[in-house]
């Protein structure tokens, strides 16, 4: 078990392995789209299988798949199966939700455990608005494709947008009376693009909560691992509602992360500089008691809050959400 300089045991890792996606969607990538890493400078998929094959010595006991939109990537299911058969107990992946449909049944058969898929309105035009161009209809049929084969629980992510879709956050919430899904509001964060950021934009999760427990009483939930969401379920419901809050109320206590961007550093924190390259040694030949000292030092660095609340405006190293995996 690897602990951090604030005892906090660390057992998960988001891997962010493409910053390609077929969506722009507003809070996360400018208009005018991003400047996308050479394949050369993206891990490979033996650099990111070894990596993670050394950091699962120290117990990792969940791996997330991200990116980008990760289901871009050339040979998503033997990624997938060669991680799943380092032995990771838990082997998740969030995906927008436009190309799942067609893949779930041979993710699930390559080991892929469940699934986060992202989904911001359940309004056809509003979801082309958000998404700049996406169709909701390809999301309708990839949730269904992931119940069928059992990626489940399914879980939504949201981010409410204030004006924007906060009308839905009652009908997502209500959906867990129909539906054992799981709603994860996540707060809007600051990332660098054009239009949308502003602090005030931003619905927070006790503005959430305030309006969740309206549709019936809330039960606090908790299921399986640990992590950053507060899990509730409205009476009667089937499903299980997750608020996220990183803005309004940071929950840097209870993170267990550390993160690997798309073009191999290990990042402690979503918000913090500080990154740790491990491509350049992996292709200089340094052997594997090499990776493991970067990825200790990689958790001993991790830092004790994030100062998001204090410097949302400055924050121009978000500017890359696709690229860390959000
Ligand atoms: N393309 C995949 C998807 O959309 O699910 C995976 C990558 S995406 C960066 C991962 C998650 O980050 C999504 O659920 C997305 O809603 C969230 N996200 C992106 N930008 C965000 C922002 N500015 N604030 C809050 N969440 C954000
Ligand atoms: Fe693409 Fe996901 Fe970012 Fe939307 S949130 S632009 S789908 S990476």
């Amino acid at each position: 078990m690897l602990k951090d300089s604030y005892n906090r045991r660390i057992d998960y890792l988001r891997i962010s392995i493409t910053d390609k996606c077929n969506l722009k969607c507003v809070y996360c990538m400018p208009s005018k789209g991003l400047k996308h890493f050479k394949d050369p400078e993206i891990m490979t998929d033996e650099e990111i299988v070894r990596f993670v094959r050394v950091a699962h010595k120290y117990g990792l006991s969940k791996v997330r798949i991200t990116g980008g939109e990760p289901l871009m990537r050339k040979n998503i299911i033997g990624l997938i199966s060669s991680i799943k058969q380092l032995g990771i107990p838990e082997l998740s992946l969030t995906t927008n939700g436009i190309m799942l449909s067609g893949l779930a049944g041979e993710l699930k058969k390559a080991g892929l455990d469940r699934v986060n898929i992202s989904l911001d309105t359940m309004d056809a035009g509003r979801y082309k608005m958000m998404t700049r161009g996406g169709d909701i209809a390809r999301v309708w049929k990839s949730l269904e494709a992931a119940e069928r084969v059992g990626l489940s629980p399914v879980k939504i992510n949201v981010v409410p947008i204030r004006d924007v879709n906060d009308d839905e956050i009652l009908p997502f919430a209500s959906l867990t009376f129909q539906k054992d899904y799981h709603i994860r509001f996540i707060e809007l964060m600051p990332a660098v693009c054009d239009e949308v950021w502003r602090k005030e934009k931003c619905v927070t999760a006790k503005e959430i909560l305030e309006m969740i427990s309206t549709v019936g009483s809330l039960e606090s939930f908790e299921f399986r691992g640990r992590g950053p969401s507060r899990n509730y379920r409205i009476k009667g419901a089937v499903g299980v509602i997750g608020i996220i809050s990183p803005v309004s109320d940071h929950f840097c206590s209870f993170c267990n992360r550390l993160r690997l961007t798309a073009d191999g550093k290990i990042r402690p924190c979503l918000f913090s500089k500080d990154e740790i390259d491990i491509k350049t040694p992996m292709r200089a030949g340094v052997d594997d008691e090499e990776i493991e000292k970067l990825f200790c030092r990689a958790v001993q660095i991790k830092p004790q809050r994030h100062l998001l609340n204090e410097r949302a405006g400055a924050l121009g190293h978000l500017n890359t959400m696709s690229k860390i995996g959000g």
